[in-house]
């Protein structure tokens, strides 16, 4: 053999392996009571093959040669699909009450029998006449109604009879486990003996959805959901600040979108708040100045925007700040009051920054500096005035 017709050989083989472990047909159907109220069980399946029964717990609610389990109930109560199937037989037309003995149905009375994914098989007996809503052929799923209960075929009184077999060639087997069967046991949710077997179908994995249940049949309920949310209006998510949260999904609900960041009140922050595509948009239209000196000043809660103002008006500064146009207390004090006393120079642009800036004893030399027709201008009315000072101070002495 070649090694490509080996390698071949070996994926065909390992392909058909792993068809028949997936294969749903390999794995135990497992089923509910087939009736709605759980009933008293009165007979079942014997396990003793020779004289006498012993039931799947060694105990004597049996009788001998019994081939499944009786449910006495009410004539009229609806009969059960266990679990899914397929129905394979159906038989009508026998008398609801029947007798012990009575070859009706092959002493099954009126009946229903399903064929399940691992070719087990289940039959439901002694139905009521005219009572079978299933037909031969047909998909029925798990709970799903075969008909209703009576007392039709080898029956002493109403009862659902319910039989189980491992395939369509084995013989019936004891749909119970425990110490006296080798059967291994066909229910869902087998209660302690001699209770009646519980009501819920067979898990089918299928995908987790947020729905309150198993889903995926690994005994946890809607586990590890989540799912992206936002709240805010629409076209606003990842916008701006505005971002998406979680969701996670708790007991079949939502909860709530955590994380996400909805549109706010816009502010003058650099941010798109309110998630429009634009920044500070009308917030921080009016005069930058203000609204930082406005809000420095709020800030510093010390009431001090006057001392702002005052600040400005300082050595240096190229103008009267203050607003008063004339000098205060917090000018300095060495200005030469004779100099603000010449009116006509101060109207002198060129002049007045020189004059203010220049320190006490040099005022002379800002005033003669040669780079200002004004400050020429200024120093010749300076040398007048400083001439009538002091004839004026000579004539004071000489009055004095
Ligand atoms: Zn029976």
């Amino acid at each position: 053999m070649s090694r490509k017709m080996y390698a071949l050989g070996l994926s065909l083989w390992v392909a058909l392996w792993a068809t028949l472990i997936a294969s749903p047909g390999h794995a135990q159907v497992r089923h509910r009571r087939p009736i709605g109220p759980a009933p008293t069980l009165s007979y079942h399946f014997d396990n003793n093959a020779a004289a006498g029964c012993r039931d799947y717990s060694c105990g004597s609610r049996c009788y001998d040669g019994h081939s499944g389990t009786d449910m006495p109930v009410p004539v009229g109560t609806a009969v059960l699909a266990g679990a899914a199937g397929t129905v394979i037989a159906t038989n009508n037309g026998c008398a609801n009450t029947g007798y012990v003995g009575n070859p009706c149905g092959g002493r099954c009375g009126n009946y229903v029998q399903l064929e399940h994914s691992d070719g087990s098989r289940t039959i439901f007996c002694h139905m009521q006449l005219n009572s079978i809503s299933v037909s031969r052929g047909q998909r029925v799923t798990c709970g799903q109604t075969l008909g209703r209960s009576a007392s039709s075929g080898s029956s002493s009184g109403p009862h659902l009879h319910f039989g189980w077999r491992r395939s369509a060639s084995a013989a019936s087997a004891d749909s119970f486990r425990g110490g006296c069967t080798s059967a291994p046991g066909v229910w869902v949710d087998q209660r302690p003996y001699p209770a009646s077997p519980g009501d819920a179908c067979q898990c089918v994995p299928s995908p987790e959805v947020c729905n309150g249940r198993d889903d995926d049949c690994d005994g946890r309920i809607d586990e590890g959901l989540t799912r992206n949310c936002y709240t805010g209006p629409a076209g606003t998510n990842n916008r701006g600040i505005c971002r998406g949260g979680t969701e996670t999904c708790a007991a079949g609900r939502w909860g709530a979108c955590a994380g996400q960041v909805t549109p706010r009140t816009e502010t003058c922050n650099r941010m798109d708040d309110d998630c429009d595509g634009r920044v500070d948009d009308g917030v921080c239209a009016m005069d930058a100045g203000a609204v930082t000196d406005a809000g420095r000043d709020a800030a510093r809660g010390d009431g001090s925007a006057g001392a702002d103002a005052a600040s400005a008006d300082v050595v240096g500064s190229d103008a009267e700040s203050d607003s008063d146009f004339a000098d205060d207390a917090s000018e300095p004090s060495d200005q030469d009051v004779s100099l603000v006393d010449l009116g006509p120079v101060s109207v002198d642009a060129d002049v007045s920054p020189d004059r203010v800036d220049v320190p006490s004893g040099c005022a002379c030399r800002a005033a003669t500096s040669p780079s200002s027709r004004g400050a020429r201008s200024g120093a010749g009315l300076w040398v007048l005035a400083m001439a009538w000072t002091a004839s004026r101070a000579r004539r004071r002495s000489r009055n004095g």
